[in-house]
């Protein structure tokens, strides 16, 4: 009995010097910066833009990377346990990362920037019930309080310095409003009647609600089920119905899946033109327009506008 009573004792012991060992190694960067690890590259530029100086992030999905498939490297993991400070957007965005996060998670600040939003805001994703579209990022609006998420989660973990935060997260946001005003412009330059974006999933339903744009996606929210021929079928006729010029790529899901509706909508004797190359889950290498975040927004509402105004001229 005396011999289980020590042997408990000491296991606690263990615990407690393992996790104190474990609290000792996260607040003390060895550059006195805090270490955070990102998803995707929207929620890494945010991360960095408020961190500024006092913070170094890595992201862990690069440019074209599809997040809905992304499944964690050993090396990812270990990035993530080194950690101070995690962001993620969450919502299901990152499927294949959920239980990875979970268990970091329990000894360590993990925020899911997406979920800090108003869930009013949120909208459905009809293929699950109770859960809510992830891509709210097409939304500067809601992105607005996606940083505001990120602020507090740097001020809770690094109190200190709570000023620099919320000075760079002012000056972000302030950048952003500017974004979504301009964007809204831009927008408003197409007659509403052509506001019709034809992408190869579903990301752009937040766009579409903010700028005024009906949208449709060939695959559903996440782009883990293919498209399948019924799909391809009802999309191609809708395209020859209203005599939609212009569909759109997405970088970071393959383009057979576009130039397959491309073709079955020639099947239908109607010429429906590729409008470009759009961001959508994930940004672009760092020296081109998507970037950054602001990048890519203005990118892809430049991108959309030209297409369905020299559609619009023929
Ligand atoms: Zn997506």
């Amino acid at each position: 009995m005396l011999l289980r009573v020590l042997s408990l004792l000491l296991a606690l012991v263990i615990l407690g010097a393992t996790l104190a060992a474990c609290g000792t190694a996260q607040s003390a960067p060895v550059d006195g910066r805090l270490r955070v690890v990102a998803t995707t590259g929207q929620v890494a530029d945010a991360a960095a833009r408020v961190g500024g100086e006092r913070v170094r992030v890595t992201a862990l999905m690069g440019p074209g990377i599809d997040p809905h498939l992304y499944v964690a490297s050993e090396g990812d993991v270990s990035r993530l346990q080194q950690a101070d400070l995690i962001f993620y957007n969450g919502l299901f965005l990152e499927a294949q990362l959920a239980q990875v996060l979970a268990q970091i998670g329990q000894r360590k600040p993990v925020l899911a920037v997406a979920e800090a939003i108003e869930p009013a805001r949120l909208l459905a994703w009809d293929e699950y019930e109770d859960q809510f579209d992830p891509h709210v990022w097409f939304d500067v609006t809601l992105w607005i309080e996606a940083v505001h998420a990120i602020r507090d989660a740097y001020i809770a973990a690094d109190p200190e310095h709570a000023e620099s935060y919320r000075a760079n997260a002012a000056a972000y946001v302030q950048e952003l409003a500017a974004l979504h005003e301009e964007l809204l412009a831009l927008a408003a330059t197409v007659p509403a009647e052509r506001r019709v974006l034809i992408t190869a999933h579903d990301a752009f339903h937040y766009f579409g609600r903010a700028y005024g744009f009906e949208v449709h996606g060939l695959q559903g929210i996440s782009t883990a089920s293919e498209a399948g021929a019924a799909d391809v079928r009802e999309l191609a006729e809708f395209i020859v119905a209203r005599r939609i010029p212009a569909i759109f790529v997405e970088t970071s899901v393959p383009v057979r899946t576009i130039e397959a509706l491309q073709a079955a909508v020639a099947a239908r004797g109607f010429q429906v033109a590729i409008g470009g190359e759009l961001y959508s889950d994930a940004l672009g290498d760092a020296d081109s327009p998507g970037g950054t975040y602001i990048g890519m927004m203005r990118h892809n509402m430049t991108t959309i506008v030209a297409a369905l105004h020299e559609a619009s001229q023929e």
